[in-house]
């Protein structure tokens, strides 16, 4: 029986399928890889590329944080915030990871010093370099990205 597959934000539904046969995803420990019948799992994400793959092909998402369960061939995905590739908007993207950049590196001259929160934009560096990877690798593959 294939995966069952939700992945919701407090804001809304990114993905519900119920055909999906392989799940990649990017754990807080490591790279998972789940499969039909997977053992009752709860873990935290990472921030990172979440892959599933259905008769129709392999659909990437970004995710930034949250939960993931997995029981009975069903995956919840609780995440702080996530994207499918196809709404993933790459100049926004460039644009945050330039000012997380410029904080960072101390080229942004109006945060005054010692008032950088340097695990925040780091943080917020991570997720707009996996965006952008997400999306420039969907282009190099050439392969158009369908809609969840
Ligand atoms: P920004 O500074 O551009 O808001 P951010 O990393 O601080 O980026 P988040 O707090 O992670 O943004 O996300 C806020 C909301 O905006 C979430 O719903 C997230 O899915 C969405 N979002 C953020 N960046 C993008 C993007 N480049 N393309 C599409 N949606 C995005």
């Amino acid at each position: 029986m294939p995966l069952k597959l939700s992945i919701v934000t407090a804001q809304r539904t990114v993905m519900e399928r119920a055909d999906v046969t392989k799940l990649v995803v990017p754990a807080a420990e490591g790279q998972i890889t789940l499969l039909p019948s997977h053992a009752a799992l709860m873990t935290a994400l990472g921030s990172g590329e979440m892959l599933a793959t259905h008769a129709g092909g392999t659909e990437p998402i970004a995710v930034h944080g949250g939960f993931l369960q997995i029981v009975d061939d069903e995956v919840s995905v609780l995440a702080d915030a996530a994207e499918h590739v196809a709404q993933i908007d790459l100049e926004r993207a460039e644009a945050a990871r330039a000012r997380a950049e410029a904080r960072l590196t101390g080229r942004d001259t109006s945060i005054p010093p010692g008032g950088l929160d340097v695990l925040r934009a780091q943080a917020s560096l991570q997720r707009s370099m996996v965006r952008i990877t997400i999306v420039r690798r969907r282009r190099a593959t050439g392969v158009p990205s369908a809609r969840p």
